[in-house]
């Protein structure tokens, strides 16, 4: 059984997926996103490396808080970037009746990353842009939107659920048709089970080397702004 990197965890997450979670933060992306809030998960060599069964160790004191609907997520960083060990992670998890999901922005190929997939009860997807070149501009590849739809119709057809997460910046995706378009997209999908549009902030720009953030002058969506987002994008 191969070890892992680990960023850092999160005991009572309420944000990342359905219930109070543990959040797992896996160390490594291969992606670049323009308005990354953890550059310092990017560097694979970095983190702690781990074995399952002490993150497991680490779970089960707190499994009486996840009953009733809540789990483990295992977030990054990029995830996938570690997916054996992801895969035999939340094996163990599922011997202990832990519900289980992967937060997970599409970087690795469905076909090498299928069997951790497969051991998830649900995905969080996070959608960087419907637009093939736009998804390029903010994430630095340009296959990481094909993955994303391979995931969600891998997803349709096993019938996993998934949640869609979609960063929401003024001048790059705050525009009504893109919204739109993403939004028809997804309606597409019966294993989408909840759109959420998350407003761009700026709290990481502090961790990026000097002068490599190109995002300083952009603002955050207003709440007016955030509002007509939900109001196309937003479901629950
Ligand atoms: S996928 Fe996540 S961790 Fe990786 S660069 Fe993008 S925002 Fe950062």
């Amino acid at each position: 059984m191969k070890n892992g990197k680990v960023h850092s965890y999160e005991t009572f997450g309420a944000v990342d997926g359905p219930g109070i979670r543990f959040i797992v933060f896996l160390q490594g992306c291969p992606l670049r996103c323009l308005y990354c809030h953890n550059p310092d998960t990017w560097d694979p060599t970095d983190g702690t490396e781990t074995t399952v069964e002490e993150i497991v160790k680490k779970v089960l004191p707190y499994r009486g808080f996840y009953k009733g609907g809540g789990g483990v997520t295992i977030s990054g960083g990029e995830p996938m970037a570690q997916h054996e060990f992801v895969r035999d992670l939340l094996r163990a998890l599922k011997k202990e009746n832990i519900h289980t999901a992967i937060d997970t922005s599409g970087a690795i190929p469905l076909s090498v990353c299928r069997e951790a997939i497969d051991e998830a009860d649900m995905l969080l997807l996070d959608i960087k842009s419907i637009l093939p070149d736009l998804s390029k501009t903010i994430t630095g590849s340009a296959t990481v939107l094909a993955n994303e739809k391979e995931y969600l119709d891998y997803c349709e057809s096993v019938g996993k659920d998934v949640w869609i997460r979609h960063v929401v910046v003024p001048g790059l995706t705050m525009d009504e048709e893109q919204l739109r378009t993403l939004r028809e997209f997804l309606d597409g999908y019966s294993c989408v089970k909840r759109i959420e549009p998350l407003p761009f902030h700026k709290l990481g720009e502090h961790k990026w080397e000097e002068g490599c953030y190109t995002l300083s002058a952009t603002e955050q969506p207003t709440k007016e702004e955030m509002a007509k987002v939900d109001a196309i994008l937003k479901k629950i």
